[in-house]
């Protein structure tokens, strides 16, 4: 049997050294990491074997098994489900495919002292290697469901790691973690103690739906007992809500998201009647790294029946919303469903409808109630939102309600639509709002000169998506929103005709000076005009009403399109 040494990616070199000298203080959660990997192995498996039932597996008995030795000073974590198959150990758990990481990294080596890195660990959570905390060796034994031949990777987190076949694996993978020396100071983290396991699974893993097992330990001189099952698999989506405590709606969240930091928000809603569904969402504290990239994953689990069919279900909610995780659990589903089915489905659409509503309101609700929870969430998902303006126009007042922009009026502080058309001075019909780059490039452009000197507020945008959405929102309560950067602006009024006349002979005055300068900028501008915006600046340019603007043409240019 040939055994090949491999060496770890840089990345995930310096991630072990990170486990190894744990700046972690939360050891216990390496427990949580290992079953949680174990219960989607299971969800994978069941799944597979549903939809390809000549897959030569044994799913009859899927559940999830913890032992310890107390004499070896080893914790094996054991499942029965989908496996890796050679290359998938070394692809999976010999590298760190997570792009996240490097930032991860680089973030982690600035950081100042020890707690602010710990809530960094916290922050994306190591997964599989968290093993490393409490172990000096690690060991996984897997093979994959329906293939004949097992592997053994093992490693001491350091520099490499070992594969080889192994002949005797059953169906599934197990981890063995051979534990650092005790801490003679610490016994509530003894791991080799089945009552420190047990607590630690309570704790962390009691919703997970496959039995979590365990052998209590023997007593002197007789049999070993029957395994004990340690979690009470429970969904917590069916359960009512004052049983079920915020700590344990979190540790779903983790488990879900893969996100070791608390959700901001936790939503339920049952829905009865004739299409029956429970679904729990969560409002995450942060937004992930890739939220805006092309292959970030969107959606929630879907189950059907307390079954996991799943992950990443795009149907149940607008890409507007893509940052919402959580579980849908509906009853009247075929467990056959598939994405191509769910797109088309009338009862999907309708609660993708119910769902988006809910979540709207939710963040209605926390807007009223708690301004600093609403200002983190606005900070982290804003941008995403504003997207549903213009995809959403079902939902454009619900979303224009919970959404807040930069202002010229306050340094710090947002405004909403609301707020600003209740500011506004006499006389001024419309909303201005001005967009680009950063807050000091817009404030600081000529385009602002006249709005200052006036007094009237401008929204300072700067998102990309900020020039979309107010064209296709176009007005709020009848006031139009305005670019101070395109087409003509007469902040005094139309019916100053002094002024009027005067503009007209000034213009004839200086027909020759915009000729001359019409010609000389032929190649890169349409019309030169005199203008009644600056007070400051010479001279500045201007977009046709209609025309986009850079930022815009740069976005779509992006989506290559
Ligand atoms: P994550 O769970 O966030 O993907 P992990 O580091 O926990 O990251 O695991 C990495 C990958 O290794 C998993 O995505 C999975 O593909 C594979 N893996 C880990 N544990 C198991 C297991 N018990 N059974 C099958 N595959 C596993
Ligand atoms: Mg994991």
């Amino acid at each position: 049997m040939t055994t090949e040494t491999f060496e770890f990616q840089v990345e995930a070199r310096q991630l072990l050294q990170l486990m190894i000298h744990s700046v972690y203080s939360n050891k216990d959660v390496f427990l949580r990491e290992l079953v949680s990997n174990a219960s989607d192995a299971l969800d994978k498996l069941r799944l597979e074997k549903l939809r390809d039932d000549s897959l030569d597996a044994d799913v009859s008995d899927l559940h999830i098994e913890i032992d310890v030795d107390k004499e070896a000073r080893t914790l094996t974590v054991r499942d029965n489900g989908i496996g890796m198959s050679y290359d998938e150990v070394g692809q999976l758990i010999g590298t760190i495919a997570n792009s996240g990481t490097a930032t991860f990294l680089k973030e982690l080596r600035e950081a100042q002292d020890a707690a602010s890195a710990e809530g960094l660990i916290g922050q994306f959570g190591v997964g599989f290697y968290s093993g490393f905390m409490v172990a000096d060796e690690v060991t996984l034994v897997t093979r994959r469901a329906g293939e004949g031949q097992g592997t053994r990777w093992t490693s001491r987190g350091e520099s490499t790691y070992t594969l080889e076949k192994a002949d005797d694996a059953p169906q599934g993978t197990s981890v063995t973690l051979h534990l650092k020396p005790a801490d003679p100071e610490n016994q509530l983290h003894d791991y080799t103690s089945p009552w420190t396991i047990k607590q630690i699974v309570k704790r962390y893993s009691d919703f997970i739906t496959w039995p979590i097992r365990m052998v209590p330990e023997a007593a002197d001189g007789e049999d070993a007992p029957e395994p004990e099952t340690l979690n009470s698999m429970k969904a917590l989506w069916a359960r009512s809500r004052d049983e079920v405590s915020d700590d344990e709606y979190h540790e779903l969240y983790k488990h879900i998201s893969h996100d070791w930091r608390e959700p901001l928000e936790t939503i339920r809603l049952q829905a009865e009647g004739t299409f029956e569904y429970q679904a729990l969402l969560f409002v995450p504290s942060h937004a992930p790294h890739d939220l805006f990239t092309r292959d970030f994953k969107r959606g929630v689990q879907l189950y059907v029946k307390r079954v996991f069919i799943m992950d990443d279900c795009e149907a149940l909610l607008p890409p507007y919303l893509r940052f919402v995780k959580g579980v849908v659990d509906a009853q009247d589903l075929s467990l056959n469903v598939s994405r191509e089915i769910l797109q088309q489905d009338r009862h999907i659409r309708m609660m993708q409808r119910r769902l988006t509503k809910k979540v709207l309101s939710t963040i209605k609700e926390i807007k009223t109630k708690d301004a600093d929870r609403y200002a983190t969430f606005w900070r982290e998902f804003g941008t995403a939102l504003k997207e549903g303006l213009v995809t959403d126009s079902e939902n454009r007042d619900a979303i224009l309600a919970v959404a807040s922009f930069a202002t010229t009026h306050a340094e710090d502080e947002p405004t909403t639509l609301a707020q600003y058309v209740e500011r506004m001075k006499d006389g001024q019909d419309d909303i201005y709002y001005i967009t680009g780059e950063s807050r000091q490039s817009i404030e600081n452009s000529p385009h602002m000169e006249a709005f200052r000197d006036k007094g009237i507020e401008v929204l300072l945008l700067t998102d990309a998506v900020d020039e979309v959405w107010v064209d296709a929102v176009g007005e709020y309560e009848g006031k139009k929103l305005r670019s101070v950067a395109k087409g003509e602006i007469d902040l005094d009024g139309e019916k100053d005709e002094k002024a009027e006349g005067e503009r007209e002979k000034q213009a004839e005055d200086y027909a020759g000076l915009l000729g001359w300068m019409r010609e000389q900028l032929d190649e890169d501008i349409k019309e030169v005009r005199l203008s009644a915006r600056l007070t400051v600046s010479p001279a500045c340019v201007v977009s046709d009403a209609h025309d986009l603007t850079p930022a815009l043409e740069n976005m779509y240019r992006a989506m290559g399109q």
